[in-house]
C-alpha cells in the first residue's frame, strides 16, 4: 500500500486547503505520517490524525528548534498518554549542522554547546520512544563544508550507544558506508523526491544497494517536491514519483515498491 512515511501536513503551508490535500490522500487510498517539529506542530499532527482516517502522528522537537523552546519530557509523555492510537513515533530528532550558523547567530552558544544541546534533546526522544514502545524518526544534515560536523556519524554513535531498535533515518543524506552501518543495526532509510533529481549518483548507488526490507518512501512535504513537480509545494500523493524512481533504479515494478515500502512502514510504525 502507498504510504508517505514522513510529511508535514501539520505545517502552515496547508492552512488554506488542508481538507483538499487530505481528500487526495484518501482518494489514493494511502496512509500518511505527519511529523512534528515543535510542540505546536506535534499537537497539530495529532489533531489531523484524530480527524482523518489513515493519518498518524510523530511527536518531536527538530534539532534546529532546540534553541526556540525547551523539550519538556512530561508534556510529550502526556500527549502520548492521551493519544495512544494516533502516536506512532517520536521525532523528528537528531543532529542538524547545516543550520549551525543560524543557531550561532541566535546566541545559542559555542559549536560544542550546540552539539551537546542537540544530543541531549535527541536522547530524551530516544528515552520516550523506548518507554512507550514507539519508533524514532531521525533527521540528519551535515555542515556544508566542515567534515568534522557530520550529522550521520553523531546519529550513529548515539543510536548505537542508546540501544535504540526501531528507527528510520529520514531523507537519508549520508554516504553509502554509513548507510551500511545503519542497516546493520536494523534501521530503515527513508528516500524522498531528491532521488528523482539528484545528480551526484550517491543516492542512486545507495538505493541500488539497499535491501528492500529496509527502505521507506516519503515526501517530506511541503518540501522537496519530486520531478515533475519541482518548484511547487509538495504533497503526500506525490510519493508515487519516489516509488517510480526507486522501481527504475532497482529494476522492480512500481507496484512491488509500493507494496514492500508499505509493509515496511506498517511494520516499523506498527500502523493499524
Ligand atoms: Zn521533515
Amino acid at each position: 500500500m502507498l504510504i508517505d512515511s514522513h510529511c508535514h501536513l501539520n505545517f502552515k503551508a496547508y492552512k488554506d486547503d488542508l481538507s483538499e490535500v487530505i481528500g487526495r490522500c484518501h482518494q489514493a487510498g494511502m496512509k500518511v505520517i505527519n511529523v512534528g517539529a515543535a510542540f505546536d506542530t506535534s499537537q497539530k499532527a495529532l489533531e489531523i490524525a484524530h480527524d482523518n482516517d489513515g493519518m498518524y502522528a510523530a511527536l518531536g522537537l527538530h534539532p534546529i528548534h532546540v534553541y526556540d523552546e525547551e523539550f519538556e519530557i512530561k508534556k510529550y509523555q502526556d500527549l502520548i498518554n492521551n493519544n495512544q492510537s494516533q502516536v506512532v513515533a517520536m521525532g523528528e530528532t537528531g543532529f542538524d549542522f547545516w543550520h549551525l550558523q543560524e543557531s550561532l547567530d541566535k546566541g545559542a552558544g559555542s559549536i560544542e554547546e550546540i552539539k551537546q544541546k542537540q544530543e541531549k534533546v535527541f536522547r530524551a526522544h530516544i528515552q520516550l520512544a523506548q518507554d512507550n514502545d514507539l519508533a524514532l524518526v531521525i533527521h540528519g544534515r551535515n555542515h556544508k563544508d566542515d567534515p568534522s560536523l557530520n550529522a550521520y556519524d553523531h546519529i550513529y554513535r548515539v543510536l548505537k550507544d542508546s540501544g535504540a531498535k526501531r528507527a528510520v533515518i529520514h531523507c537519508y543524506g549520508g554516504n553509502i558506508s554509513q548507510a551500511k552501518e545503519f542497516v546493520k543495526l536494523g534501521f530503515y532509510l527513508g528516500f524522498t523526491g531528491i532521488v528523482t533529481f539528484d545528480k551526484t549518483g550517491i543516492l542512486e548507488e545507495i538505493v541500488k544497494w539497499i535491501p528492500t526490507d529496509k527502505m521507506l518512501i516519503e515526501t517530506d512535504a511541503p518540501y522537496l517536491s519530486p520531478e515533475p513537480h519541482r518548484g511547487k509545494r509538495n504533497e503526500p500523493v506525490y510519493v508515487r514519483h519516489v516509488a517510480e524512481k526507486i522501481a527504475m533504479i532497482k529494476g522492480m515494478s512500481v507496484d512491488e515498491v509500493i507494496a514492500i515500502t508499505g509493509d515496511n512502514a506498517n511494520e516499523l510504525f506498527n500502523l493499524k
